[in-house]
């Protein structure tokens, strides 16, 4: 069983490094920052109140967060493993996931911290475009696009997530700091913390994901 968390700020790549590994290791990538963005397409009452948060560049509440985790993970896929991406980002919710997990007989594996600096964050977050059909990711800068502002495999325009302009970058950036940090030293002192440079390429950053599970 691999039960991993990916930790680090907004833009650390984490969505990219997880969908590298989904291929290699063939257990499911779960995001709550996506779950949240499909629930607040949703146009139901509790969808345009999560809608509200995240343009704000805030957190969901943690009760919230915990039950919508505490469903996905009992889930059969789950079963070999997952990469768990933008949760835990409190302490709340890692002591929650570490109880989510007792009850189902198994525990977290490894935490892998991705340590990006706020402007390569900013950086890379502006830059970032999204296909609205298949979720593939781009970077105007690193990763463009072969057509300009097409998707390479849905030839749809690529869209920008509200959250990635700049002044929400900034205060998601400083939210991170705040609220996940803390996430951090729980984990080290768990004995369960691995540190990866996240400016490294796409390709150095897996093959060390993989060195630490291995
Ligand atoms: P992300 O794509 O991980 O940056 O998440 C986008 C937004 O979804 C965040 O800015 C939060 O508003 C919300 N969100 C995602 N995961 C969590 C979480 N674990 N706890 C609270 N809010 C979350």
């Amino acid at each position: 069983m691999i039960d991993l968390i990916f930790l680090g700020p907004p833009g650390a790549g984490k969505g990219t490094y997880a969908k590298e590994l989904v291929k290699k290791l063939g257990i499911p990538h779960i995001s709550t920052g996506d779950m949240f963005r499909e629930t607040a397409a949703s146009g139901t009452e509790l969808g345009n109140k999560i809608k509200e948060i995240m343009e704000r560049g805030d957190l969901v509440p943690d009760e919230l967060v915990n039950e919508m985790v505490r469903q996905r993970l009992s889930k059969e896929d789950c079963k070999e493993g997952f990469i768990l991406d933008g949760y835990p980002r409190t302490v709340n919710q890692a002591k929650a996931l570490d109880e989510i997990l007792r009850d189902l007989g198994r525990e977290v594996t490894a935490a892998v911290f991705f340590d990006v600096p706020e402007e390569v964050v900013v950086q890379r977050l502006t830059n970032r475009r999204i296909c609205p059909k298949c979720g593939r990711i781009y970077n105007l800068l690193t990763m463009p696009p072969k057509e300009d502002n097409l998707c390479d495999v849905c030839k749809v325009p690529l869209i920008q997530r509200d959250d990635d302009k700049e002044d929400v970058v900034r205060r998601r950036y400083k939210v991170y700091m705040e609220s996940t940090l803390p996430v951090v030293d729980y984990y080290k002192d768990a004995g369960k913390l691995h540190k990866v440079d996240g400016t490294l390429g796409i390709d150095r950053v897996v093959e060390e994901v993989l060195k630490i599970i291995r």
